[in-house]
């Protein structure tokens, strides 16, 4: 075959003239990021449920789009409502040295919650805004494809299980999200509230750690 019968060198060829001398290749990762920024865009002004109104930000979720693990909570705080950032208060912070302690950071995962808007006074998440809200999290999933779900909360847990257990019935367990594993521990603000769970809490993030971190 000669060079200019060659079908790669004619498509390169044909893409030179339209595109010029630059190829442009978007690998899987880069994919990601762009097509969580775009659903960012078509959602953050959503005004489906009465929290739209009352928000001053949209916390749609941070970290690693390429992460295979993605952490959810409940609903943003007071100081997530304000940045617009999940988990940066003082429960964020204590799930950044927790992250640490399995030699995570913050941008090595991705973090969000159920709700993208602050409820009024940081009440329970009602039903009607969990129905309107859940999708945007199935989206999100569906984009990041982690291999590992952590619920922190027994009303993050009980949410996305849609039970109503206890959350030390939901641990040790490996269940079942959107077909992606999912654990169950504590929330960080419980942690702080209740230090002796914080025994608790550092086993369920060692079998994170040796199920899905090692030689992963
Ligand atoms: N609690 C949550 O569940 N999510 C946050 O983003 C902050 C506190």
């Amino acid at each position: 075959m000669t060079i200019e019968s060659d079908p790669i060198i004619n498509y390169l060829e044909q893409y030179k003239t339209i595109y010029g001398k630059n190829i442009y290749l978007e690998d899987s990762e880069s994919i990601k990021k762009s097509n969580l920024d775009k659903y960012f865009n078509l959602i953050k002004d959503c005004l489906k449920c009465k929290l739209g109104e009352s928000r001053n930000k949209f916390v749609f979720g941070v970290g690693n789009p390429n992460s295979k693990i993605v952490f959810i909570g409940e609903a943003p705080g007071k100081n997530e409502d304000l940045k617009g950032e999940p988990f940066v208060g003082r429960a964020g912070n204590l799930l950044d040295k927790i992250l640490k302690a399995i030699s995570l950071s913050r941008s090595d995962v991705y973090i969000c919650n159920i709700l993208k808007c602050r409820p009024p006074k940081n009440r329970d998440p009602l039903p009607e805004e969990v129905t309107e809200c859940e999708p945007f999290l199935k989206k999100q999933l569906s984009i990041i494809q982690p291999n590992l779900i952590v619920a922190l909360g027994k009303i993050a847990a009980n949410t996305i299980l849609n039970n109503n257990e206890q959350l030390g019935g939901m641990r040790n367990k490996i269940h079942s999200y959107q077909g992606i594993d999912l654990i169950a521990t504590y929330h960080p603000a419980a942690l702080l509230r209740n230090p002796n769970l914080k025994i608790n809490a550092w086993e369920d993030f060692q079998m994170i750690r040796d199920k899905y971190l090692i030689n992963n």
